[in-house]
């Protein structure tokens, strides 16, 4: 029989949680190695909850990270789960069972001075699912109650899956200041680049201009938010990195009439050429934001980031 759509799954599916008799896990064995173990769900602590997981998104990082030696013992990967919760820890009152709840996956320790600031994303112990610590990518997963967030039944299954990503663009968008006044360039249309997207449209930005290196990524961009959708040249002949840039910017900015660039570029690639692209387009007194994953060192044109007094944030 076919499987149901993820969508099709409710609170009703999910059985009674005395009724659990395995908890399946994807495990990063090795590079490039996952294994499916049966692994022992761990005692619930006083503020913890368990949660059932219903649905995970697999995300680029997962893809760039499993390429290489897990740090610690075999993790579970995953870190974009939605589930419901089914037990609860003894002390936890602002939780209930059934409930349906967006699993935040960093483990941060909440006394270094940045979780005091309320930075826990910059915690200095900071233990994250899936790479460090063990992921979502499994039936039962337990996770302190804090770490969990509501919602609604009117979000879809599919859609709770794509929370964290999405509360990452947010918080790219908090960190560019965007504004609703603004031209904006968005490099890459993976799943990043469009919930940047998504989210720029929803922050009421004037123009939203979405580049790629795949057409049927640039109309999905474009279908979805993006005001113009534009294929990124590839250095094919090897031309000086900047020059070749530069040539293709300049080239864009007088065929979309973009005067001296855009306001904000984010860059959601994490490809060198478009980190140039990205520099090069942004208009002097504009920002950058770096968002895409890619090499560990990438250059960056400097003197042009100094000469247009432009401000880089990660
Ligand atoms: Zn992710
Ligand atoms: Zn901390």
């Amino acid at each position: 029989m076919a499987q149901p759509e993820v969508n099709e799954y409710s609170t009703k599916d999910i059985g009674a949680p005395d009724g659990i008799l395995t908890n399946r896990s994807v495990v990063w064995i090795a590079p490039k190695k996952v294994e499916l173990q049966d692994r022992t769900i761990p005692e619930i602590g006083p503020k913890d909850v368990m949660v059932k997981v219903i649905v995970t998104g697999i995300c680029g990082s997962d893809a760039h990270v499993w390429c290489s030696n897990p740090s610690k013992q075999p993790p579970v990967m995953g870190h974009e789960s939605a589930g419901v919760i089914v037990r609860l820890g003894v002390e936890v009152s602002d939780r209930y069972i059934n409930q349906r709840v967006a699993i935040e996956p960093s483990c941060p320790c909440l006394e270094c001075e940045f979780c005091i600031r309320g930075q826990t994303n910059l915690c200095a112990q900071l233990e994250y699912c899936g790479h460090t610590a063990d992921g979502t990518l499994c039936q039962y997963f337990i996770c302190r109650a804090t770490m969990t967030v509501p919602i609604p039944e009117s979000v879809s299954w599919k859609e709770a899956g794509c929370i964290q990503p999405l509360a990452i663009s947010i918080q790219l968008a908090r960190r560019a200041n965007m504004r609703a006044h603004q031209t904006i360039a968005v490099f890459g249309c993976g799943p990043l680049g469009l919930l940047v997207i998504a989210v720029a449209k929803a922050y009421g930005v004037a123009k939203i201009i979405a580049f790629d290196i795949e057409q049927s990524r640039i109309d999905f961009a474009v279908k979805h938010g993006a005001d113009i959708g534009l294929l990124s040249a590839t250095n094919t002949n090897s031309e000086e990195p900047l020059s070749f840039a530069t040539t293709f910017i300049n080239n864009i900015i007088k065929q979309e009439n973009l005067g001296s660039g855009v306001d904000l570029s984010i860059e959601a690639s994490g490809a060198e050429a478009c980190v140039h692209m990205s520099v090069v387009v942004t208009k002097p007194g504009g920002t950058y934001v770096q968002a895409g994953l890619g090499k560990q060192l990438v250059s960056v044109p400097l003197f042009e980031v100094t000469a247009k007094e432009l401000t880089i944030k990660g």
